[in-house]
């Protein structure tokens, strides 16, 4: 979304003006065929644009070409030490391939890989996590974040010394400002995409709250082009609340829910109407600003940004469309007309 240089991962576009995309990555067998492409459909219809799966050895091989033949999405492989899996997996219809130069080993082996990506036209990511900064940067006077990005950024100078330039950076740490200034850091240096993420961010909630913060800091100010939000279990999960951040933050379309918090003026059950809304407005491919509030005392104004909003009355609930009531309706004429209101904006 914010580089200069777009890559291509099968049809998905990464970076210049095109949409931020989403990733995951599959945590079934990659041995288990049949499971792993199950996982893969579900992710996609989900709403990955594009899901990694982790070859680790030539045994892989066999299965994993035939997740690629049925995959509704790019396949990234990941691999880790073996050129000749890298070789194989690019030969076998991966639409990219994520490795770590220094841990490929020798540079004839990492040639051998780039020769193989430029074949076959495909792009290479490569980076730095917290776990894996160069002893060579640790043990200067760098702070951690420059020590990170710099590790990255000697990854990246090896394939372009191989004359390779379709190149996704990636530098991941667990800790919000460290991945931030890295990000940035390397942002301001290089011209390829960034894929972003927060790394090890731990069980469901914690993992929202940190990449919400992590990656949200990265987007508004600009940097990253591509996204993985680390949950630890189902990968569905990963993907739904990627789409939501990026909905929320307002860089993808979708419908956003604006609830008051209530108070003594409560005149509604806010929560449960807001929850309802979001069940009426699920997936929808439209920007829509949806208000639910307690009362009319504050609710018309303080929702005026709204597309639509119902605030509680002593009697049922005011409609307002920007911040203008249009009309009055019972307690128990609330809901049904509500609805109709948001399905006739969103048929419009
Ligand atoms: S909109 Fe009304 S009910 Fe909701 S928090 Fe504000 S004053 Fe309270």
């Amino acid at each position: 979304m914010f580089s200069k240089k777009v890559v291509y991962v099968g049809e998905v576009p990464i970076g210049g003006n095109n949409p931020l995309s989403i990733q995951s990555m599959t945590n079934t067998d990659t041995l288990d065929t049949e499971r792993t492409i199950k996982q893969i459909i579900n992710l996609s219809n989900a709403g990955a644009d594009i899901v990694r799966v982790s070859v680790r050895t030539l045994d892989d091989i066999p299965s994993f070409k035939e997740i690629c033949k049925n995959s509704t999405v790019p396949i990234v492989a990941d691999i880790h030490f073996d050129y000749r899996v890298a070789i194989e997996a690019i030969k076998s219809g991966a639409a990219k391939v994520r490795i770590n130069p220094g841990n490929i080993g020798e540079s004839w082996k990492v040639k051998e890989v780039v020769k193989a990506a430029k074949e076959y036209n495909i792009p290479i990511r490569v980076g730095a996590n917290s776990g894996s900064i160069k002893k060579e940067f640790e043990n200067n006077s760098m702070v951690r974040y420059q020590a990170l990005a710099e590790s990255a950024l000697q990854e990246v100078r090896i394939i372009e010394a191989l004359g390779f330039e379709d190149i996704v950076i990636s530098i991941k740490s667990s800790d919000a400002k460290e991945n931030f200034l890295a990000n940035k850091y390397i942002s301001e240096k290089v011209p390829y995409p960034l894929h972003i993420g927060i790394t090890e961010a731990g069980i469901y909630e914690d993992a929202l709250i940190l990449s919400s913060a992590g990656l949200g800091t990265l987007l508004l100010n600009n940097i990253g082009d591509t996204m993985r939000i680390s949950i630890a279990g189902d990968p569905i999960q990963e993907v739904i609340v990627a789409k939501k951040l990026l909905t929320l933050l307002g860089f993808k379309k979708g419908s956003r829910i604006i609830a008051c918090p209530t108070c003594a003026r409560t005149e509604i059950n806010v929560e449960e109407l807001a929850k309802k809304v979001k069940e009426w407005t699920k997936g929808i491919d439209k920007d829509i600003n949806i208000a639910v509030m307690g009362c009319v005392v504050n609710g018309p104004g303080e929702s005026k940004h709204a597309d639509i909003g119902i605030a509680g009355t002593k009697t049922g609930g005011a409609i307002f469309i920007n911040g203008k009531i249009i009309k009055t309706v019972p307690k128990n004429m609330l809901e049904i007309t509500f609805k109709e209101y948001i399905k006739n904006i969103i048929n419009s």
